[in-house]
């Protein structure tokens, strides 16, 4: 494909001028990385600059009352809606991501009494099993491990040889970190529901990247990053979403005030309140949650399909471009083929690959590493061009060139 190709793509790409919303895009930089931290949008900076005036410095502690403490909720409703495929009040931001996989997973543990096992797979990111593990330990369960091949994920064959009566709760992420499986929300969550066990998914990688239609999946529990696809800033808090046929009979594990039934009456005891609120602990982080709101409303604008689509279409042409000009030099693309099975990355393999990643950062084209010798590809849709795709690419080829010569 010529460069000329190239440009007919970006010419035809219908989200191409959604990149104009992003700090930094229009600078040469090659950014492979906004699945690990999202551009910032221009809107943001005067936000957060408004923030601080308006409402925190004209405001006063007035702000918790008049807006900020139904925040997390607010804001959670609006993910659900644009993002998420779940109806209002089931879904609240707070916490990361790893504190929210561990009150999840002991509430849903202590829902399935009698119950043994914690099913998960070798490659889920290292945080949801170091958390499981520890759930594990704490409540003396076992964890049962799926071995997946790491360039693909989460079968229905695999889980369903993996659950049974003992199984409690699975815990699956719905894109693969490192290999981009796309799972089968629906079918895996069905898997688990016929052996009577509560499944948990880790969204970090498909919220805002991959269409998700949590209600209709019949899904328990969920968790992600909003600052990966999310765009939502450096530790922004995570979400969680509770199906509302759980809420009055999960409790989590870190009893704080403001999860509690009247958290201004300072009462002698913790009762958990009603709904999605029992999820939370203590004060909420609110000048963390603020970015996420501009990026909410961009993808509301673009609609999730269409940011699939042109999801679907760069990591494609990832593809394409590494079979072109990197298969020679005995690249391996890691990731599924088929883009049914992908999600938003592609991950490329090479011995090099360690060296080749500080070379091209060194040069202002930044993907990351992930071992064993995997180059990994993150392709944000709505700030990433076919023309940045095409230059990063051809970066790692001439630092292979480089390399090998
Ligand atoms: C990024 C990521 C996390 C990160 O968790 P934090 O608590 O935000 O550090 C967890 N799970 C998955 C699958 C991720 O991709």
């Amino acid at each position: 494909m010529t460069t000329e190709d190239v440009g007919q793509l970006d010419h035809t790409d219908p989200l191409a001028a959604y990149r104009d919303h992003f700090v930094g895009a229009a600078s040469g930089l090659v950014y492979f990385d906004g699945n690990s931290l999202g551009r910032p949008l221009a809107v943001t900076g005067p936000r957060l600059a408004r923030f601080v005036e308006e409402e925190w410095g004209g405001r006063l502690i007035r702000g918790w009352d008049e807006r900020w403490l139904d925040l997390p909720q607010r804001i959670g409703d609006d993910l659900a809606r644009v993002v998420l495929g779940a109806a209002p009040g089931q879904t609240t931001i707070g916490d990361s991501t790893t504190v929210l996989l561990y009150k999840l997973m002991r509430a849903a543990v202590a829902a399935r009494p009698g119950r043994t096992e914690i099913v998960l797979d070798r490659d889920n990111f290292p945080t949801d099993r170091y958390v499981a593990d520890g759930v594990a330990r704490e409540c003396g369960l076992t964890l049962r491990w799926i071995e997946v091949d790491p360039t693909a994920g989460v079968t229905p064959e695999l889980l369903a040889e993996a659950v049974g009566p003992q199984t409690a709760l699975v815990v699956v992420s719905h894109v693969a970190y490192r290999s981009a499986w796309l799972a089968d929300a629906r079918e895996l969550t069905r898997i688990a529901h016929e052996a009577g066990a509560l499944v948990l998914w880790d969204l970090c990688h498909s919220a805002g990247s991959v269409p998700l239609t949590l209600d209709d999946w019949g899904v328990d529990l969920a968790v992600g990053c909003t600052y990966k696809y999310l765009n939502g800033g450096p530790g922004s808090p995570a979400f969680c979403y509770v199906a509302e046929r759980h809420l009055d009979e999960l409790t989590q594990p870190i009893q704080g005030w403001l999860g509690s039934v009247d958290p201004f009456l300072m009462g002698p005891s913790y009762a958990p309140a009603a709904g999605i609120r029992r999820f939370c602990s203590g004060t909420p982080p609110i000048l963390g949650m603020l970015a996420l709101q501009d990026m909410l409303e961009l993808v509301e604008g673009a609609g999730m399909d269409a940011v699939r689509a042109k999801s679907v279409g760069l990591t494609s042409h990832a593809i394409d471009l590494a079979d072109d000009l990197l298969a020679a030099y005995g690249v391996v693309v890691a990731s599924p083929r088929d883009p049914e099975l992908r999600g938003g990355h592609v991950t490329l393999n090479h011995p090099l690959m360690r060296e080749v990643t500080a070379d091209l950062w060194e040069r202002d084209v930044i993907p990351d590493y992930r071992d064993p010798h995997g180059l990994r590809i993150g392709l944000s849709p709505l700030s990433t061009s076919y023309a940045e795709v095409r230059a990063g690419l051809e970066s790692v080829r001439d630092s292979l060139e480089r390399m090998t010569a």
